[in-house]
């Protein structure tokens, strides 16, 4: 496969303006992040179905199952963890707790490295072989890096992780550690860390992988297609998930306009995009009608700890499109739904419980009705962020109220202190 026989061209997402497939850039001309356009493809639901009993890895993926759908790329270059095939969970506990009839929560942490991430990674990190790299970078403190590093690994490529001074979550970055990325701590901010990695990159010919990136919204659009093959095609009422840089919510979106667009289903769900109050730049926009107005960012959600979202004007159109909403939930209601979604057995890191916090604001609102169809997306594991939960249960954050909390208790060593411990 040469260069020319890339089917896929990049446009620009404002200006119109379009790249050959395999362009070394994330941005037009212009400054607007670019999206990968597809050629016409014959891939039908039911021969997707028919995948889900082959033992061939691409099959296997939740992502490369749909890969017509995604990035019709030559399957030398696919670097593949068979990500995705995550599972859909009815929660009826979960339901009522919100409001609902009827819940299910996508649980996007039972992905490799335990967060969506992998999905888009994957189809980013393919190509970064295609286009014969041997490194990878981003700038990230989260779940990008963790993901970044597992695939570039399983690549054989050299991995470099960017992060800023300062707020540095170690919980986080110990996947990349463990995974063999080279971590580079810049005496700088998040903004210095972000336009070092793109000129070093630039210069040193590594590939970049952070946020802008193309190629990863187009394998993220595969929640929405699992989702619909999770339902047996039929399309649910609503999808809601967590809002941070926004790029998943645009990916969501853009697989299921494509899909509309080729007839496979004939209405799209709507979406609800959920931010944390202390970064919802989005909510403010959607509520004035204006435009981005960045913030500095502050929540226990750090997922979506994100005042300068890079996909603002890609989301603003996934939610005409689809006729969604943004809702901003406060800090203690996140963690509040993040003990009865950890205490419902199925746990999931604190961005991903904005999901339940929002949606349950949305059901008291009376925007979603408690008859609707509803799936929720949990983006990640419980266990990437266990210093919320221990500081929780043991009533130790500060300015929250530990309600929930399920703290350890001390007991003699004696049967008989353990017995009145247990009755
Ligand atoms: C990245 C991430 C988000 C936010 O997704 P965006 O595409 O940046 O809006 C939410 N939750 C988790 C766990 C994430 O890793
Ligand atoms: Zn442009």
């Amino acid at each position: 496969m040469t260069a020319m026989d890339v089917q896929w061209t990049l446009v620009c997402s404002r200006c119109e303006r379009t790249y050959p497939g395999l362009v070394e850039r994330h941005r037009c001309e212009c400054g607007r992040p670019l999206d990968v356009r597809l050629p016409p493809s014959a891939m039908t639901p039911d021969a997707v179905d028919r995948r889900l009993t082959s033992r061939q890895p691409l099959d296997r993926s939740g992502v490369w199952r749909f890969r017509e759908w995604v990035l019709p790329l030559d399957e030398a270059s696919v670097v593949t963890r068979l990500e995705g095939h995550t599972n859909l969970y009815d929660v009826p506990k979960l339901a009522a707790h919100v409001g609902l009839d009827r819940l299910r929560l996508k649980h996007e942490g039972e992905n490799p490295t335990a967060s969506f991430k992998d999905r888009g990674m994957t189809v980013a990190v393919s190509v970064a072989r295609r286009l014969g790299k041997t490194r990878v970078a981003c700038a990230s403190t989260g779940n990008t890096s963790a993901s970044m590093a597992s695939y570039a690994a399983t690549a054989g490529m050299q991995a470099y992780v960017f992060i800023p001074e300062g707020k540095v979550a170690y919980g986080k970055l110990s996947q990349a550690m463990a995974f063999g990325a080279k971590t580079l701590q810049i005496e700088g901010d998040f903004d210095r860390a972000m336009s070092l990695v793109q000129s070093v990159s630039a210069s040193e010919g590594i590939y970049l992988v952070n946020s802008v990136n193309p190629f990863r919204i187009e394998g993220q659009k595969a929640i929405g297609f699992e989702i619909l093959q999770d339902l047996q095609w039929q399309v649910p009422d609503w999808i809601v998930l967590p809002g941070g840089n926004l790029g998943n919510n645009w990916a969501i979106a853009k697989g299921l306009m494509e899909l509309r667009a080729a007839g496979h289903i004939d209405r799209l769900p709507r979406i609800a995009v959920i931010q944390a109050e202390g970064a919802s730049p989005l909510y403010a926009a959607y509520q004035r009608g204006g435009d981005l107005q960045p913030m500095a960012a502050e929540t226990v959600a750090t997922a979506i700890r994100i005042g300068n979202p890079v996909s603002f004007h890609r989301a603003l159109a996934g939610l005409a499109a689809t006729d969604g909403v943004v809702e901003k939930v406060t800090d203690q209601e996140i963690v509040d739904a993040k003990a009865v979604v950890d205490g419902a057995g199925l746990g999931a890191e604190p961005a991903s419980c904005a999901t339940v916090a929002g949606l349950k604001k949305l059901v008291t609102a009376g925007t979603v009705p408690p008859d609707a169809s509803v799936v929720g997306v949990l983006t990640g594991h419980v266990l990437k962020d266990p210093g919320l939960v221990v500081d929780y249960h043991l009533g130790r954050l500060e300015g929250f109220n530990h309600t929930l909390a399920n703290p350890p208790v001390k007991v003699e060593a004696t049967e008989a202190a353990v017995l009145a411990a247990i009755r």
